[in-house]
């Protein structure tokens, strides 16, 4: 039977003198309360606190990282039980789907999932054996036992986890239902909402007329005119922000900017209600939407967080019989410097506008981002993000943006998941790789270790605070 350990010195350097180094860094921030600013989960489990039903439920059906691996080496997602096209056999029972990930378990070797979900089982759950074929079973019976105990409520699970913020995301048609019942509750948990535009600004967004006229509705605001959009965008952004938001968050295909005059705002925007508008007029009237909302962020200061570079769906058939997010989006290529002028031209040095810019493309961290967020004070660079949220993916953002950007023009950690469970497993990863990196620049002599020390806390903490405008 093989053992399940989690080496207390993991991902730090392997030399003996950085790694005593990158202890003492860690020992700082091991046991600092985690900042969640952006991420995935279901604000119901906290406004309920109603029990997760089985592990098949909680660590494999809302988790995209497991899925897209074991579909790629020919597992259906049929088999893993998720609802698809008429007419196929869905797998209905959770024990049989769990071996089926359990028979699977090592095509996650040397990936991120496999670091978070040891961690998972072992910190969370208290297995002592790995996860495979024989122990799938017991797995299944130990975790499902502990999952019916109130220590693993949604909200006890906050409170053990230390999770002080746990930004969720949400359409502007959302009613917030949930984070209103959170706060109608005795329980201060620190679940914030954020404001995701996209259904209401892409006109690419599955519905996309729908929804404009859906956002009227809800805010009594004629929102077939320019003027009326606007404001019914604007209004929900303070709704949210009652529900704590203090940031707006945007996927986009790129990174493109516009700044078009009021003139030919109000007749793009005609034409994509009207939903003759061509590619490209809608890549210019999204970069118009990112530069609206820069305006309404001046206003209101919500932190404005931008995601580009993901191709959506790229599998069409997958897309057709299960729907979005299935692990089918893929990184494209992303150009910031020429994109983004537009709105920095506009906004960029205004210091009270807040722009955090995530990429899928690392190409562009040290030819374009970094110097980019190094110089506008309007701008700061978002952490490894998705499929560069792993040891490596840390390791070369801090390589190719510390020398041109500072750590402090860079905003900490985002766990961006869904899979709740697995936070502090994220957290801790780069924790520990901030520190591989500090104990480097510390072990050569290029900055001092009390100071190493002094960064690492605000990588941790105080800038990812900071950044959100978190009180
Ligand atoms: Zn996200």
């Amino acid at each position: 039977m093989s053992t399940l350990y989690l080496h207390p010195d993991r991902l730090l350097p392997a030399d003996e003198s950085t790694r005593a180094i990158a202890r003492r860094l860690y020992q700082e921030v091991e046991g600092l309360p985690i900042i969640s600013p952006h991420g995935h989960t279901d604000p119901a489990w906290f406004a309920d606190n109603e029990y997760f039903h089985n592990p098949t439920e909680l660590l494999i059906k809302p988790d995209h990282y497991v899925f897209r691996l074991l579909y790629s080496l020919g597992v259906s997602m049929a088999a893993l039980g998720l609802p698809c096209k008429a007419g196929e056999i869905v797998e209905q029972d959770p024990r049989k789907i769990w071996r089926l990930f359990a028979r699977h378990y090592a095509a996650f070797r040397g990936t991120p999932t496999r670091l978070w979900m040891d961690y998972v089982f072992s910190s969370v759950f208290n297995l002592t054996q790995l996860l495979n074929e024989n122990s799938a079973d017991t797995y299944y019976e130990r975790i499902n036992e502990q999952l019916h105990t109130e220590a693993f409520r949604p909200r006890a699970l906050m409170d053990r986890f230390n999770i002080e913020y746990l930004a969720t995301t949400e359409s502007p048609l959302d009613d917030l239902r949930h984070h209103r019942a959170i706060r109608g509750s005795d329980w201060c948990g620190g679940v914030i909402t954020t404001y995701r535009p996209d259904p209401v600004v892409d006109p690419d967004y599955e519905n996309f007329v729908d929804n404009v006229m859906a956002l009227g509705e809800l805010t009594g605001e004629n929102t077939s005119s320019w003027a009326g959009y606007l404001s019914a965008l604007r209004q929900r952004r303070d709704y949210f922000k009652t529900f704590g938001a203090t940031a707006t968050d945007h996927g986009h295909p790129s990174a493109q900017t516009s700044d078009l005059s009021l003139d030919q705002c109000r007749a793009l925007f005609a034409k994509v209600l009207a939903g003759n508008h061509t590619t490209d007029e809608a890549e210019v009237f999204r970069g118009q939407m990112l530069t609206e909302m820069a305006a309404m962020s001046l206003d209101d200061e919500l932190v404005m967080q931008l995601h580009p570079g993901s191709f959506r769906n790229h599998n069409p058939q997958v897309f057709r019989d299960y729907g979005r997010d299935k692990g089918a989006d893929i990184p494209i290529q992303v150009e910031y410097v020429k994109a983004l002028k537009p709105l920095l031209d506009k906004y960029g040095n205004d210091p009270r506008l807040s722009m955090i810019v995530f990429t899928l493309d690392e190409s562009v961290y040290s030819r374009e981002l970094a110097p980019l967020a190094g110089h506008y004070p309007a701008l700061k660079l978002g952490p490894p993000w998705w499929f560069h949220d792993s040891p490596e993916g840390m390791r070369r953002f801090r390589e190719q943006v510390t020398e041109t950007a500072g750590f402090y023009n860079t905003v900490g950690f985002n766990d961006d998941t869904r899979a709740f469970l697995s936070i502090p497993a994220r957290h801790d990863v780069a924790r520990r790789m901030d520190c591989h990196f500090l104990a480097r620049l510390v072990a050569e002599h290029r900055l001092p270790e009390g100071e190493a020390r002094d960064v690492v806390v605000d990588l941790t903490y105080n800038l990812v605070k900071k950044a959100y405008k978190l009180k």
